[in-house]
């Protein structure tokens, strides 16, 4: 359970009140405002707070002095052309930020996006809960044979309850002994008056790395855009995946013009190096190009003929 009865009642009264403002809201994401979007088994993600929509692209993009828009087509057309000339800073007048729940071991690859802003909840301060990630079975799989960096066949049978059992018991051990170090009751005081307990900034380096974290996430949208690119993608591991697609259904509904170009320009399109071009100008020439002399190494050409979809 991610969210306790208390938490949903806080975010359930936060979103029946409303504001009026000058500034421009988007229906679409305030339909999503402090919602959670559950994720892997006890995380979520949700919108706390955004600044801007589409029209603050093009307002930056023109630097004008009113809305700054015109005709929707022609505002898309300019934020495609951004997009595809790679124009970064009209895209970082969009704000947003999100309160994550996540794995201690997710958090280390998403802290590596260095710009954002981040405020973690304290483990030195608070008693982190008593959550661990545990696998659901379709994403308990072996090493990769090919790519070092990813998963192969799913593991099953008896292999699988093994390694679900240990993950489960290793991270029950670990934070009883978190639990038993603090020597802390539920209301705060010693559950055992003979101990002092363990500070809570030292008792923590026992929790496993599925232990859940949470922290709030501020960033703007280029530099979320470059999140999403590199999280979203099939190279990314599952568990900070499925964040980021959550992310991209967001931006989709907070900045559908942009949306729809980081898509076409960024998500779908693929970049060729100068090799990887010359090849292909020859076999648009009709020359029979394999990748002896092709000039490429053996894995570039595998990655530009799955480009092609050769
Ligand atoms: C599939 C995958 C595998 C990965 N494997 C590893 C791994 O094995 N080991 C590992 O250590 N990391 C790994 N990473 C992390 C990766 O190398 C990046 O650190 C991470 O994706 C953050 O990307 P970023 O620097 O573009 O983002 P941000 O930190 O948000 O930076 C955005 C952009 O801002 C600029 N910028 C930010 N800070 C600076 C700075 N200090 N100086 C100059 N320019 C700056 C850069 O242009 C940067 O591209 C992996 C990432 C992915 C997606």
């Amino acid at each position: 359970m991610p969210l306790t009865e208390a938490q949903l009642a806080d975010i359930a009264a936060q979103r029946e009140a409303t504001a009026t403002t000058r500034r421009v809201t988007v229906p679409a994401l305030e339909d999503m405002l402090f919602q959670a979007f559950p994720l892997l088994d006890h995380g979520f993600i949700r919108v706390i707070d955004y600044m801007g929509d589409d029209s603050a692209i093009v307002q930056a993009a023109r630097v004008s002095y009113g809305r700054g828009t015109r005709r929707v087509s022609e505002d898309a057309g300019l934020i495609r052309y951004l997009m595809r000339h790679r124009h970064s800073t009209p895209f970082e007048m969009c704000e947003i930020k999100f309160h994550v729940k996540l794995p201690i071991f997710v958090a280390r690859q998403w802290i590596r996006h260095r710009m954002a802003n981040v405020n973690e909840y304290s483990a030195r301060y608070s008693v982190l809960d008593r959550e661990f990630y545990i696998p659901a079975p379709a994403q308990l799989a072996a090493q990769s044979a090919i790519n070092r960096q990813g998963r192969g066949e799913v593991l099953e049978g008896e292999e699988a309850e093994q390694v679900l059992r240990l993950l489960r018991d290793d991270a029950t051990q670990c934070y009883d002994h978190y639990a038993a170090m603090l020597n802390e009751a539920p209301d705060g005081t010693p559950a055992d008056p003979s101990r002092q307990g363990l500070a809570r900034e030292l008792a923590r380096m026992n929790l496993t790395l599925n232990t859940y974290t949470q922290w709030y996430w501020k960033t703007d949208l280029h530099n979320l855009l470059n999140f999403v690119s590199l999280r979203a993608d099939a190279h990314a591991q599952y568990e900070i995946r499925i964040y980021a697609d959550t992310i991209l259904a967001m931006i989709k509904a907070w900045v559908p013009a942009a949306y729809e170009a980081f898509k076409d320009y960024r998500l779908g399109a693929v970049t060729f190096s100068a090799q990887m071009l010359a090849v292909l100008r020859r076999m648009l020439a009709g020359e029979a190009v394999d990748q002896a002399v092709s000039g490429l190494s053996k894995r570039e050409w595998a990655e530009m003929m799955q480009a092609v979809g050769k």
